[in-house]
């Protein structure tokens, strides 16, 4: 399986795909690493039907929740440089950090 540079909680910026998501920033939420995809806090969002659920107290209707888009159309938004930014390590081991490739920031 891949291993991603990308991990939960991560801010990242929408690179492409759907115009209205274009641009976007937001949190990891979820990898789903065996389809190479991420869920993104409030992007690409899709409605869905829930059914009632009384007992759940669960009114059912039309909810809108994140859908999962391709990991390589995100990149991780860099606070420093205040744009989308390559990923890459320093040190190794236990030591092994996450950085940007830009400015050199520390990222974990
Ligand atoms: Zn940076």
């Amino acid at each position: 399986m891949a291993k991603f540079k990308l991990k939960k909680n991560d801010p990242v910026i929408v690179k492409s795909g759907r115009r209205a998501d274009r641009k976007k920033t937001g949190k990891i939420l979820r990898i789903v690493a065996e389809k190479n995809r991420v869920v993104v806090e409030k992007v690409h969002l899709v409605k869905e039907y829930v059914r009632p659920n009384p007992q759940k107290n669960i009114k059912g209707g039309i909810v809108e929740r994140e859908g999962a888009i391709p990991i390589n159309k995100v990149m991780y938004y860099c606070k420093e440089c205040e744009k989308g930014v390559r990923v890459g390590y320093k040190g190794s081991g236990v030591n092994k950090q996450r950085v940007c490739r830009k400015c050199g920031v520390v990222l974990d």
